[in-house]
């Protein structure tokens, strides 16, 4: 099992793109920008969409994602791409995305009968079974709105260690609470602004590296802590912030391009 890093950026920019990750090559944990950097037979290959959030930074591949691979998928005869989400998020995106007027309802699309999306809701501590042995829990998350992240288990092989996303959050005891009955072989955890914005990020419900250190204080370690979803143009004053925290675990900014081995 392997987990490649399409984007992990805050914003975009030159060189910069939004959250997604791909699990081997068939499963999608968020649809931020990153994913338009795929070749289109990649693409079609991906059968499956975890979305932690209906924020567009986490979504806006998907309905172009679907134009992109909706006559490969069906000239192959291939089932349509599972979207997973809280009841919520899916609402979000049939209400505000595929209602004809953002974008068309491709969840009838070409045919009703054979669509290239389906959706299909989660709750927070359900596990999916995504087929090959691969099971994610959803986790909990604090954002301003309804939000998860995802813990994927690399398998008995592996001692059941998992590689934990935390989505977009802010502080969240629930979040530790559970992690500390998992086995953690690497977490990607967002910290979205400097500590000079500490305000904003109270108010947005993201983290700053102040409020990094006192999250990590409640996680056994050592742990390997990849930073994602930093803005572009801050990478350097959070991580010299960053650095300047005292944690028994490794911390480094998590890069698009990077591939993790589970
Ligand atoms: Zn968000
Ligand atoms: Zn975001």
């Amino acid at each position: 099992m392997k987990i490649r890093v399409l984007g992990c950026s805050g914003a975009i920019a030159a060189g910069y793109k939004t959250t997604a990750f791909l699990l081997d090559d068939d499963v999608l944990i968020d649809a931020g920008t990153g994913v338009g950097d795929l070749p289109l037979d990649a693409l079609a290959r991906i059968d499956h969409i975890l979305v932690s959030h209906s924020h567009l930074d986490h979504v806006l591949s998907i309905p172009l994602l679907a134009d992109s691979v909706l006559r490969l998928r069906a000239a192959a005869g291939r089932p349509p791409i599972q979207v997973h989400a809280l009841p919520q998020t899916l609402e979000a995106l049939r209400r505000h995305i595929f209602n004809g007027v953002i974008w068309p309802d491709f969840t009838r699309l070409p045919k009703a009968e054979s669509p290239v999306l389906s959706l299909h809701p989660f709750e927070i501590g359900e596990r999916l079974d995504l087929g090959k042995g691969r099971s994610i829990e959803v986790l909990s998350a604090a954002h301003t709105v309804p939000a998860v992240g995802f813990a994927v288990d690399a398998g008995p092989a592996s001692g059941h260690a998992h590689w934990v996303f935390t989505g977009d959050t802010g502080p969240n005891p629930a979040l530790w609470q559970r992690l500390a009955q998992l086995k953690l072989s690497h977490l990607v955890i967002e910290t979205a602004f400097s500590n000079e914005e500490h305000e904003l990020a109270s108010l947005s419900q993201h983290l700053c590296p102040a409020a990094l250190a006192r999250e990590l204080a409640h996680l056994d370690g050592p742990v390997s802590v990849h930073i994602t979803h930093i803005k572009p143009g801050e990478v350097e004053a959070v991580m010299q912030e960053i650095a300047s925290l005292s944690t028994g675990h490794t911390l480094r900014p998590l890069q698009a391009g990077d591939v993790m081995a589970l």
